[in-house]
């Protein structure tokens, strides 16, 4: 093998994390690669709704405390790279809403709830009168509000940052075509790399991220760091696909999100719509039937009247991947600094500039002396292919 290659920043995982971190890193003048063991965003990033919450989870329970306060500015700080006024420049990113809609089942309860967030959230919802809203929230007995939280294409948004750093980013093969070599005490001295073709290169970072979401607690593993503050939360998303109209927003109940909707358009211009909330939580260890039975039956709550014959529906298996030192469910990014391994979750895509802030704080400023050239003949790695194009079980309703 050649003589390593040596380096200031060394990021594993190119997902939302870890792309973004390393457009931050590159602009600052660090020498820095990435590199994925699959496809780009694979595990989270690409199963995602794509919402840049503002907290309205918080909003929704009246609690204002540090957590709330740091997600709330989210959604500007977004709205600003975007817009391109701010980098990184996001403004071939796809968009699928400029906001999301908030209605609420009526009820005391979910009444108070949008009180609350009304008060609360830093861009104020605001009410939507019949004509302006969604054609299938008109006739909606209950409030509709128009709340500022964007929706991107996550795919879309991998590739734009991809796009940038194509010498860069490395794909090795699998998990396995990386190998750590690190002291006892879990400093790493050097990354041995293998190629999809057998190719091998060797790098000497000075500092190491983990951005590989489920992937961090492996790596951790195999370097001897303490794993138990890692928690996986399973979800079954339900898909819907057919004659369904556009809509992106949050239906309310007992002062939470019950079902979220963020609707796309599949290769073949249909239009997709992904439900989360409670019902991909209760369903997470349900069959595929009993889900797309339950997600049928809170739509027909969510959206009364709205024909759902010739849907079809289908699910998907997904996960999130946190660090958490109390057990409960982060609020905000989570680090763990152990030599010169970070260890890296946003928790939330919305917080991704504020992980990638955390990380630069805990790294000396780039020396200057390395120059990252990407191994002749090197693949790069492809942006992942949305769950709904992968998925060939559809189950129509008729
Ligand atoms: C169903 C679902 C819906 C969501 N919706 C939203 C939403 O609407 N709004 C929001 O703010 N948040 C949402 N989230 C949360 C958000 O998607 C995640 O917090 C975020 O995408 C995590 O990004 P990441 O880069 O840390 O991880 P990932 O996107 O999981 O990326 C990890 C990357 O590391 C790679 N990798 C894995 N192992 C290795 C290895 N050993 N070596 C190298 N590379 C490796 C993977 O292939 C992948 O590319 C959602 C999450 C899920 C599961």
């Amino acid at each position: 093998m050649a003589t390593p290659h040596r380096l200031d920043v060394l990021i594993l995982g190119g997902g939302a994390a870890g792309l973004w971190l390393l457009d931050d890193l590159h602009r600052l003048g660090y020498s820095a690669a990435l590199v994925e063991a699959s496809a780009l965003g694979t595990g989270q990033t690409i199963w995602s709704q794509g919402i840049i919450h503002g907290g309205l989870k918080y909003a929704l329970h009246g609690r204002a405390g540090k957590a709330a306060r740091a997600i709330r500015g989210m959604p500007l700080r977004w709205r600003r790279s975007l817009a391109g006024e701010r980098e990184p420049d996001l403004t071939q990113t796809r968009r699928r809403a400029e906001y999301c809609c908030i209605w609420a089942k009526p009820g005391m309860r979910s009444r108070l709830g949008l009180l609350g967030a009304s008060l609360s959230l830093s861009v104020k919802p605001k009410a939507l009168n019949r004509d302006s809203r969604p054609a299938v929230l008109r006739d909606w007995k209950g409030p509709v509000l128009r709340l500022g939280e964007q929706v991107i294409e996550p795919g879309s948004f991998l590739q734009v940052l991809a796009d940038r750093h194509l010498k860069r980013i490395l794909k090795v093969d699998g998990p396995q075509g990386i190998e750590l070599e690190a002291t006892r005490s879990g400093h790493v001295r050097e990354a041995r790399l293998r190629c999809p073709g057998g190719q091998e290169t060797s790098l000497q970072p000075s500092h190491v991220i983990l951005a590989a979401g489920e992937g961090n607690s492996r790596i951790r593993n195999r370097l001897g760091l303490p794993v138990e503050h890692i928690q996986q939360r399973p979800l079954q998303m339900i898909m819907a696909s057919g004659k369904l109209p556009i809509l992106n927003g949050h239906c309310i109940r007992n002062a939470s999100p019950w079902l979220t909707i963020t609707s796309t358009r599949d290769h073949a211009d249909r239009v997709v719509w992904q439900i989360g909330g409670q019902v991909s939580e209760d369903m997470a260890r349900a069959t595929r039937p009993q889900a797309i039975e339950r997600a049928i039956n809170d739509l027909k709550l969510a959206i009364p009247g709205h024909d759902l014959s010739g849907i079809r529906f289908s699910t998907y298996l997904a996960s999130r991947a946190e660090g958490s030192s109390s057990g409960q469910r982060p609020n905000r990014p989570t680090t763990f600094h152990d030599e010169n391994v970070i260890t890296a979750w946003p928790t939330k895509l919305a917080l991704v500039p504020m992980l990638s802030d955390m990380i630069i704080k805990q790294l000396p400023p780039p020396g200057g002396e390395h120059i990252f050239n990407m191994p002749a003949n090197w693949p790069t790695a492809a942006v992942a292919i949305p769950p709904w194009e992968l998925e060939s079980t559809w189950t129509t309703v008729h």
